[in-house]
Parts: structure tokens; C-alpha cells; sequence
């Protein structure tokens, strides 16, 4: 009886694992079609300078428009990721990330840096560098344009095949964040060793902080050890998903350099980006 309770259970789970296959399979497809016919998209997200309140950047991140809705990134990038499409979406991301933020230097912050969002499969082909000296050659852009964000888990689990690629971009005068730092499991020893420029502290930590109770909370007490810690290291402070003032307050009288949530704005298109970014750098002049 087991035995046939097993069987079954089993063949209700192959079924299911081809029909998801399938479904990535038929979702890849779609995706490969999306980058070649412009139905991929990037959105930017603005961050804020805490201590002066002035956009000086944004998060360039992508959007899939398929089939009337909007497909969410964690699902088609690991799509992407697990074939290898990743590659040619983030040549795509870094080229469209790179134009925008020179025309932003030149309307929004003349220190417009735009941060992008890299995947292990990108920095695992060992020429990623190279492609971001030559674009930014091309496109007559300052490395200082351009931030690149990797994530906790990358940045640990397999640092010696990204670690030249990294150095050589911050050589180059690219800026690398980790993201979503404080869920991944890092060693301090390593994270001392890695070329690194910024830690954006992961919104799990920062939502804690607008509560009245929060004094006795766990993630407040993280969120204020990756700010020393950070401090520590001399890297620049980013909070991700400050969705309240209290939480802005907060972050900036503990040192954190930089803020990006809903607070400010969701991520938008280069268009609404612009005139948010413009409008909102006025309403700063007005307050000095
Ligand atoms: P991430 O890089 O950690 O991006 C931050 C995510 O938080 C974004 O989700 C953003 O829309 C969301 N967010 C921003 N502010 C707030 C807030 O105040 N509250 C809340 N609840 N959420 C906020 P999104 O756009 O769905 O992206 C999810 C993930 O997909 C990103 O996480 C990133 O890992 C990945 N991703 C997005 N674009 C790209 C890309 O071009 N290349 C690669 N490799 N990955 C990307
Ligand atoms: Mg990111
Ligand atoms: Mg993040
Ligand atoms: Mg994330």
C-alpha cells in the first residue's frame, strides 16, 4: 500500500514538474520574442540623498509587458537565468541603463548615477567587464554613471570566478553594491576582501522601522548592525523600500547615505521618471 501511495505521489509530481517545464518553456519563448520585438522594458526608480533630500541616481529595473499583464521579474529573470537568455537581456539593460543616465547627468544631477542589476550567469561569461569598458567608450559615458548590483548570495558562493571581473570594473571607476544585504549568509572576512562600493540594506530590515515599538525589535537591531558595519567598511549606506517618513527619519539620523521606496516613488518609466525627477529636484531648490 505504501508502495502504490508512493507511486502515485510520484507520478502527481513528474506531472506537475513537466507541466511547469513546459511552462517556463513556452514563458522563454515568449520572453526571447518580447526582447526582439521592444516588449521588454526598463522602469528607474529614483534614490534619494538623505542628507540633502536631491535625486542622485536611480535602480534600473525591468519590466515584461505580455499578454496584458505584467509578468514579475523574479519569475522570467529565473527564466532567463536558467537559459542563458540572461546574457543578451543584460547587455540590452546595460546599454539602455548607460544612454539614460548620461542624458540624466545632463538634465536631473550632473552625479546621476544609474545602478543596474547584474546576474551571476552575466559575470560567469569572464568578459562583462570588458563589455562595460567598451560601451562606456562608445557612448562617451563616465564609469561614475554606473553602478552594478550584485546580490549577497552571488557574492559569496562563487567569488572567485566574478571576483577579476568585479575588480576590473571598480578599477575602471564602476560602483558595485550588494543587494538585499542582511539575507544572505555572508563570511566578514570575505566581504572585506571584495571590491565593493555600497550596501543596500534589504527592505525585510528597513519596514521595521516605523513602529513606536521598535526599540525591542530584532530587525531594527540589524538594520542598525549593516549600517555599522557599513560605516566600518566606508561604504555607502542605501535602504531599500522605505515606504514611510518614519523609516526615512530614522535611516538618516543613523548615517545611511541613501533611500529608494515608495515613500518617493515606484519605479517608472524613463518618460514619468523624468518629469518626477525634474519636478521633485525644484521642490528641493524651493526648500533651501
Ligand atoms: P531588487 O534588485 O532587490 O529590486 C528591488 C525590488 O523592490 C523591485 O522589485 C522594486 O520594485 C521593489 N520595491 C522598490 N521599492 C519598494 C517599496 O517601497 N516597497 C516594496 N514592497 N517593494 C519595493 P521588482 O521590480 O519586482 O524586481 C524584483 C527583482 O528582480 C529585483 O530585486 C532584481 O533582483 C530582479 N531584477 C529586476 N530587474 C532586473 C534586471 O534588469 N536584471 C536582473 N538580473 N535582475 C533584475
Ligand atoms: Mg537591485
Ligand atoms: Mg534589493
Ligand atoms: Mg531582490
Amino acid at each position: 500500500r505504501a508502495k502504490a501511495t508512493g507511486r502515485r505521489r510520484y507520478e502527481w509530481y513528474a506531472k506537475k514538474m513537466a507541466e511547469e517545464t513546459r511552462e517556463r518553456i513556452s514563458l522563454l519563448a515568449d520572453l526571447k520574442l518580447a526582447l526582439d520585438t521592444g516588449f521588454l522594458q526598463l522602469y528607474y526608480q529614483p534614490k534619494i540623498h538623505l542628507a540633502s533630500g536631491r535625486v542622485v541616481g536611480a535602480e534600473a529595473l525591468l519590466r515584461w509587458r505580455h499578454q496584458q499583464n505584467y509578468v514579475a521579474p523574479d519569475l522570467f529573470i529565473s527564466v532567463a537565468e536558467s537559459s542563458g537568455l540572461i546574457v543578451e537581456i543584460g547587455s540590452w539593460v546595460l546599454q539602455q541603463a548607460c544612454l539614460q543616465s548620461k542624458r540624466w547627468r545632463a538634465l536631473i544631477d550632473p552625479d546621476f548615477k544609474m545602478a543596474i542589476n547584474v546576474s551571476m550567469g552575466q559575470l560567469q561569461q569572464g568578459s562583462f567587464a570588458n563589455e562595460v569598458a567598451h560601451l562606456l567608450v562608445d557612448l562617451a559615458i563616465a564609469p561614475s554613471a554606473l553602478e552594478v548590483e550584485i546580490t549577497e548570495t552571488m557574492a559569496m558562493l562563487d567569488a572567485d570566478s566574478i571576483l577579476p571581473d568585479l575588480r576590473k570594473l571598480q578599477q575602471m571607476g564602476v560602483s558595485i553594491a550588494i543587494d538585499d544585504f542582511g539575507t544572505g549568509f555572508s563570511s566578514l572576512g570575505h566581504l572585506q576582501n571584495m571590491p565593493l562600493n555600497t550596501l543596500k540594506i534589504d527592505r525585510a530590515f528597513v519596514q521595521e522601522l516605523a513602529s513606536p515599538e521598535m526599540a525591542s525589535n530584532g530587525k531594527k537591531a540589524i538594520a542598525d548592525t549593516i549600517m555599522q558595519l557599513g560605516s566600518n567598511l566606508r561604504l555607502s549606506l542605501v535602504a531599500e523600500g522605505v515606504e514611510q517618513q518614519t523609516q526615512a527619519d530614522y535611516l538618516k539620523q543613523a548615517g545611511c547615505d541613501f533611500a529608494q521606496g515608495y515613500l518617493y516613488s515606484p519605479a517608472l518609466p524613463a518618460a514619468a521618471f523624468e518629469q518626477w525627477a525634474v519636478q521633485w529636484q525644484e521642490e528641493q531648490n524651493h526648500r533651501d
